[in-house]
């Protein structure tokens, strides 16, 4: 037994889904559940969908259009029946959306969210599920909200697992054994039926999720680069594909903010010590990167770099000790605002750390951090994490480069970085 990870990159027009379906009928044989994220870029589509409808602005259903025409254009290159039940189907998920357009915003933003981009993962789903089942393979598709039950925090819900893990392994293998499933990443629901998300990029975590539940031999996340590299292509010419690498090795790199893999995909694979492939859509033949138990560290130095970050430098106005009861304050105040810390360092009166420059939040959290403490910032800023560094991989990211603040384990070496 199986499970297939696709993202929104491998099914974003009609020939990649096409492409996906090839791989499924490569492997259609075993027991396989294939989990997919939305088509393309539609989750910030229907993000921004959602924010304009929060704030009351007139446009929303020209944004929804355009969506619509995004998958319109798909559905009529695949199913060149016009009468084929694909298109009602989907014609009916995205009148959910419209419902909830047509009334003013009562709910929270968070819960409004999580009704109207879980949607995107509903619209691929069954585009995927109907094209695979047109090229002769008998295919099931299944709602992840009968199977993913999460608590109330909309937005980035968690996850039940002794009755996420009841059901699935209590109903899914009955349906495995007929029928490749078809199902979406990301999405989950409440025990009142309301549909909750997992947080943004979350389908790789709904797979692991299915595939601990089910104890499958392996996981595989088809990407459009070969495995897990050393760097992110986007920053870094010369990269190399890692082969193999330890689950610690793959969870600490995806803490520092490597985007390969989502960060909570790895500890329930490791716990049921299931190996997580990732692999090339694109070069299906290839094998990618193998994550499991292994002793070998990771033979080559990995580069992670994170771009637009802020230095936020916090000092008690009256010239006290950075102690507990000052960082427990001000870790709160992260957490309720929802700024996640990258980097952080600490001297006898001034706390500082390194985030995303997210904007709105920050400014936010400024508000509140300044009731109690002298705040200042800098910005544009570069966050460089290399693990198994060495002074020659230091020295080959510093060129043009100054040095904010650097933070060094056995095995880890980050460094908050400016140009000059
Ligand atoms: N479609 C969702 C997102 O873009 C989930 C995912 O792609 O993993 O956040
Ligand atoms: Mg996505």
């Amino acid at each position: 037994m199986q499970v297939f990870k696709f993202g929104g990159a491998s099914v974003k027009n009609a020939d990649s889904i096409k492409n996906v379906a090839s791989i499924i009928a490569r492997y259609k044989k075993d027991e396989l559940l294939v989990v997919v994220s939305a088509i393309g870029k539609t989750t910030d589509k229907l993000e921004k969908l959602t924010k304009e409808y929060f704030r009351g602005a007139a446009d929303t259903f020209e944004l929804l259009e355009e969506i619509k025409q995004n998958h319109q254009v798909i559905l009529t290159e695949l199913f060149p029946d016009r009468l084929h039940p694909v298109y009602n189907d989907i014609a009916n998920s995205f009148v959910e959306i419209e419902w909830i357009l047509e009334e003013p915003p009562v709910d929270p933003y968070p819960y409004l969210f999580d009704q109207i981009v879980s949607i995107g993962e509903v619209l691929s789903s069954k585009i995927l599920a109907a094209y695979t089942s047109e090229t002769g393979i008998e295919t099931n598709w299944v709602d992840a909200r009968d199977y993913i039950f999460t608590d109330n925090n909309y937005g980035e819900a968690k996850v039940n697992w002794q009755k996420t893990e009841s059901k699935i392994s209590n109903d899914l293998p009955r349906i495995l054994d007929k029928f490749v499933i078809i199902t979406q990443g990301f999405i989950g629901s409440t025990s009142e039926n309301f549909t909750t998300t997992l947080g943004r990029e979350g389908s790789d975590y709904s797979a692991a999720i299915f595939a601990s539940c089910l104890q499958v031999d392996d996981l595989t996340i088809w990407k459009d680069v070969p495995g897990v590299l050393n760097a992110d292509p986007k920053w870094f010419d010369r990269t190399e594909l890692i082969p193999e690498l330890s689950y610690t090795d793959a969870i600490e790199l995806t803490y520092y903010g490597a985007t390969v893999i989502h960060p909570k995909t790895i500890k329930p694979l490791q716990n049921k010590k299931i190996a997580l492939n990732v692999r090339s859509f694109i070069n299906p033949a290839e094998t990618g990167t193998i994550i499991r138990t292994t002793n070998s560290g990771l033979a080559i130095p990995s580069f992670i770099f994170k771009v637009d970050q802020v230095l936020i430098n916090i000092q008690p106005r009256d010239f006290s000790f950075i102690v507990e009861d000052n960082l427990s304050h001000i870790f709160n105040a992260f957490h309720s605002h929802r700024i996640k810390i990258n980097m952080m360092h600490n001297s006898a009166i001034c706390f500082s750390v390194s985030v995303d420059d997210t904007g709105e939040n920050i400014e936010e959290l400024l508000e509140e951090l300044e009731k109690r403490y002298t705040v200042n910032l800098e910005r544009d800023l570069e966050l460089i994490t290399i693990r198994y560094f060495n002074q020659q991989t230091i020295d080959r990211v510093l060129v043009n480069k100054s040095i904010i603040r650097e933070l060094k384990d056995s095995y880890t070496c980050q460094l908050l970085v400016k140009n000059i």
